[in-house]
């Protein structure tokens, strides 16, 4: 027990003993104020156990929460790769913080009884979701034991998708997805798939539309009124790929509050590579560069498919109908409940210590103020705040106009609820850093619903496919490089929407500067409405005249969203509140606005995430939610992303490795040197000149000889 820690409680536990290969329940002593339990041995009878096989060892009882058998060390559902080195020794019986694959799908002993327990779970955005699945998957809660409160009256929260061909079908966004969103695929290879037969899961329809039809862009940057831009290269100089390698190189810890444009140069922000980046994650200029710096990393394997979009995949249909839908199938058929109308906006605590224990949930229901009480053993799980809090809308006829003021969102708004947490304890956060300036957080979307006409046929040429085919249209977002607003439009696989008419396209456009007037339309984005906006994008796409055609045929839905990139503003360490604060004997926080080791934000992924982490931790199971996809340390991840800085020329001593790795095994991990070079003495003799001035031939001798020792070697083989 931790010297001088008033906060103890009993706690019914269970464990694995190994040598009588039984779960059997126990009661230890948990210290509640360092989220960690202190056993002590105290066993209660093992028959309550279920026996799991007859193997017995010498080793004893390992408990979900005792030390693990490094000294000193206990168990860590988020495990962070970044910390230490990582080696096998006999006192580490885990695998890598970063381990991803089966060896991870783990089905944990119950960390402590879930029986008579119940969970709250406040905001059912995929988060919230995926807090209810894990509850039930690996906590073994019953559905019927899990409520989620929303405030709106549906669920999914960013996950929109609505409207009909009449109105104009509305969507916030689309989802751009990539292969590692290693927690979306563990939950929704266990969902099925609503248009599949029985057995086939959501992961299984994603593969099937994906694997037979390759997302590429042809006009992924445009300008000059309708004119592809060359975007075949990221148009790096060497002191603008130097300034990312360096990015690269720098320690979180040094990243506080710094933004992008106080690192990069002017020139560099002006770049393709800042073109595709920005519009692509949604990135200002003024926001964080330690975001900046986990995106790099957590899609380092990706960065060559950056610029004509081939890293992306998507959804069968808008992420409502091909994620929310089939989420809230399984878990509404397991008998979790959502309580629609229901703002949380505060959390009543007993405080013992440092401890801090929800026993009631404050909230507005349909308008009136209630007290959900918490029970002693329940859990809660919060989300701190959401991108889509305080969406405007707007139609072809009207701008959207805010409800939220600049720098206070209000009690009616879902901020309260963190706003309030944040009074309680400096462990949740700062929300102001987030939610204060909605002027550098805001952006807005809109969505074309369309009928033939001369939009449909300019988009026609700008497509990879034919945009009633079925198959990838444009590919991902066009951006417009010369348009003021950092205009861009894109269109996804149609139908869009599951019953969308044959006839009709639903397109996406959206825009990062919100305060500086359009090209063609006088006006910054927000005061206009969506007639005007149909009109600048018109402009950009070349076909202005055509604007009478186009808006008789054209219906268009806006979203102003004042927090829409609240969660890349500049941050420090301790803005953030932790998963499970410190503390926190029975709160979770997920979402988007939590402090995580290594993982990004603005993905459905990190939201997964927080969700697992909360829920194993707060259950007390041994299970660990890995660190973000480790391929940022493959080998040809970097290699690959070398040439792709590089504007896709062989790199700096890239030369070299192909004399030295050319005929070897490893061949195969260097990108194939373009067709007009061979790999001969003379040009890698060149490189090295280059690179090292007149030791350079010296060192090229050295690879003549290696590459004789090499060919030794292969000619003994053969
Ligand atoms: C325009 C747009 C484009 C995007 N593009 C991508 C993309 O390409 N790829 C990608 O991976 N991700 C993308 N995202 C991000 C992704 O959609 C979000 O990260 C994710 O959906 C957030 O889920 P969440 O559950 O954490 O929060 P949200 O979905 O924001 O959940 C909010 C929900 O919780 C409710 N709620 C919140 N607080 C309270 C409270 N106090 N009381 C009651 N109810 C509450 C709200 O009513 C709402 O229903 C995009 C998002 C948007 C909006």
């Amino acid at each position: 027990m931790t010297e001088g820690c008033n906060c103890r409680a009993f706690v019914d536990m269970y464990s694995y003993d190994i040598q009588t290969s039984q779960i059997c329940e126990r009661r230890v002593w948990r210290c509640q104020g360092m989220s960690v339990a202190h056993p002590v041995s105290i066993r209660l009878p093992s028959g309550s156990g279920r026996a799991q096989n007859s193997d017995s060892s010498e080793r004893g009882v390992m408990s979900t929460t005792e030390p693990v058998n490094e000294p000193g060390k206990v168990f860590t559902v988020e495990a962070d790769a970044s910390t230490a080195y990582w080696h096998n020794s006999p006192a580490n019986a885990f695998p890598p913080p970063d381990m991803m694959g089966a060896y991870m799908r783990n089905r944990p002993v119950p960390g402590q009884a879930v029986e008579g327990r119940k969970a709250w779970i406040i905001g059912s955005g995929i988060a919230g979701l995926a807090a209810a699945f894990y509850m039930i998957r690996d906590g073994g809660m019953a559905g019927a034991d899990i409520t989620i409160l929303d405030a709106l009256q549906v669920e999914g929260g960013s996950l929109d998708g609505a409207g009909n061909p009449e109105e104009g079908y509305i969507i916030r966004g689309g989802r751009e997805m990539n292969w590692n969103y290693d927690n979306l695929w563990d939950l929704f290879q266990d969902i099925q798939a609503l248009e599949l037969p029985e057995g086939y899961s959501v992961l299984d329809e994603y593969r099937l539309v994906n694997d037979n039809d390759p997302n590429y862009s042809k006009a992924r940057l445009m300008h000059k009124q309708g004119q592809v831009r060359d975007f075949s290269t990221f148009g790096l100089s060497k002191s603008q790929q130097w300034e990312l390698i360096r990015l690269l190189l720098k320690r979180k810890e040094d990243l506080d509050d710094v933004t992008i444009e106080q690192y990069f140069s002017p020139g560099f922000l002006e770049t393709n590579f800042w073109y595709f980046w920005r519009s692509m994650f949604a990135f200002e200029n003024w926001q964080s560069l330690l975001e900046m710096k986990l995106y790099m990393h957590r899609f380092l394997d990706a960065i060559d498919g950056l610029a004509d979009m081939s890293a992306l995949v998507f959804p069968k249909y808008n992420q409502f109908d091909s994620l929310v839908r089939p989420l809230v199938n399984h878990l509404t058929q397991r008998g979790v409940k959502v309580q629609f109308g229901t703002r949380a906006y505060d959390l009543d605590m007993s405080v013992d210590g440092e401890a801090h224990t929800v026993t009631g949930i404050r909230a507005r229901v349909s308008g009136v103020d209630t007290v959900i009480p918490v029970g002693p053993k329940d859990v809660v799980f919060a989300l701190t705040g959401s991108m889509t809090e305080g969406t405007a809308y707007g139609d072809m006829d009207h701008a959207p106009v805010l409800e939220r003021s600049r720098h206070d969102p209000g009690d009616e708004s879902d901020w309260a609820l963190w706003k309030n947490l944040a009074t309680k304890s400096p462990v949740f956060g700062k929300p102001e850093k987030f939610y204060g300036d909605t002027d550098r957080s805001m952006w807005e979307s809109v969505t074309l619903t369309c009928k033939p006409s001369p939009l449909v046929e300019r988009l026609k040429e700008l497509s990879v496919n034919d945009p009633y085919s079925g198959k990838t249209v444009t590919g991902g977002i066009i951006t417009f490089t010369d348009s003021n607003w950092v205009l861009s439009v894109t269109c996804n696989r149609q139908p869009h929407f599951p019953d969308q008419p044959k006839d009709v396209l639903v397109l996406w456009a959206y825009a990062l500067l919100m305060d500086k007037d359009g090209n063609h339309v006088q006006k910054p984005m927000p005061a206009c409405t969506g007639h005007e906006i149909l009109a600048e994008l018109c402009y950009h796409l070349g076909i202005a005249d055509q604007i009478d055609a186009v808006v008789a045929n054209t219906k268009v839905r806006l979203a102003l969203m004042p927090y829409i990139t609240a969660m890349f503003m500049p941050r420090a360490a301790g803005d953030r509140p932790h998963v499970v604060p410190r503390g926190c004997t029975n709160l979770g926080l997920m979402g988007q606005f939590v402090e995580t080791s290594n993982d990004i934000i603005f993905t459905m992924d990190s939201s997964i995430r927080t969700a697992r982490i909360a829920v194993y931790t707060l259950l007390g199971l041994r299970k660990q939610v890995p660190d973000i996809s480790p391929t940022q340390y493959d080998i040809r991840s970097i290699l690959k992303a070398a040439r792709a800085l590089n504007n896709n020329e062989p790199f700096p001593g890239e030369r070299l490795l192909h004399r030295v790795l050319g005929k070897t095994y490893y061949a195969h991990i260097l990108p194939p040197l373009p067709d007009h070079e061979g790999s001969t003495r003379e040009t890698v003799e060149d490189e090295l000149g280059r690179l090292l001035g007149k030791g350079g031939q010296a060192l090229g001798a050295i690879g003549g000889w290696l590459e004789q020792i090499r060919e030794s070697f292969s000619s003994r083989r053969s």
